[in-house]
């Protein structure tokens, strides 16, 4: 085992290329459409195949070509998708004390309890470093637990 993700991708290539697959390089796929096979429309070109993986990424990245077509694509031939949100992000502050604060690093425990109004449920609890910043708090213990505060925020509730 040579530990090297490079190894994946070259077993995959020599055995596409024992099995002749026909690769497409530098094409943004616009469309698919699902009849007896799939139709995958590119710009200009079409392509059929009998199976389909969409393997687009994320959109969390979209420098990076993956601005999150594949829920769009996946979407448009029926599937279900859950709510995406944004993971491993830092928590932005109001505190009026963020800036005296401002490059403290400290281990501590980090419980998300909702409030006593909406049951106070723990969500979350979470050990390591927190680090103070201008703008709020970062490090393992905020960005581990982003999954579960996140949502939370996007929908007002923080
Ligand atoms: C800033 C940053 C840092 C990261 N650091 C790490 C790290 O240190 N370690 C780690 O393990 N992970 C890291 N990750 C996560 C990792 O990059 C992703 O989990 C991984 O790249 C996902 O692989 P993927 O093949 O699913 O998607 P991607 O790598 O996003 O590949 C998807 C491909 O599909 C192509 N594509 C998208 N839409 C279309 C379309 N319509 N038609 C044709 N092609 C399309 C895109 O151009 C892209 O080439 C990081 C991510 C980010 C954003």
């Amino acid at each position: 085992m040579s530990l090297q993700a490079k190894s994946v991708v070259n077993a995959l290539l020599m055995e596409a290329g024992e099995q002749k697959v026909q690769m497409v390089y530098n094409a943004r796929i616009r469309e698919v459409e699902f009849g007896k096979k799939y139709k995958i429309v590119c710009d200009g070109k079409s392509y059929y195949g009998t199976h389909l993986v969409i393997a687009t990424g994320g959109r969390s990245y979209s420098d990076s070509g993956s601005s999150g077509d594949g829920y769009e694509l996946a979407r448009s031939f029926g599937h279900h998708l859950v709510d995406t949100y944004p993971s491993i992000v830092q928590l932005r502050t109001n505190w009026p004390y963020n800036k005296s604060l401002k490059g403290l690093k400290v281990n501590a425990a980090g419980i998300l309890r909702l409030s006593e109004q909406d049951g106070g449920k723990v969500l979350r609890e979470e050990s390591g470093e927190v680090l103070f910043t201008d703008y709020g708090l970062s490090g393992p213990v905020v960005s581990n637990s982003a999954p579960w505060w996140n949502p939370i925020c996007l929908r007002g509730g923080i």
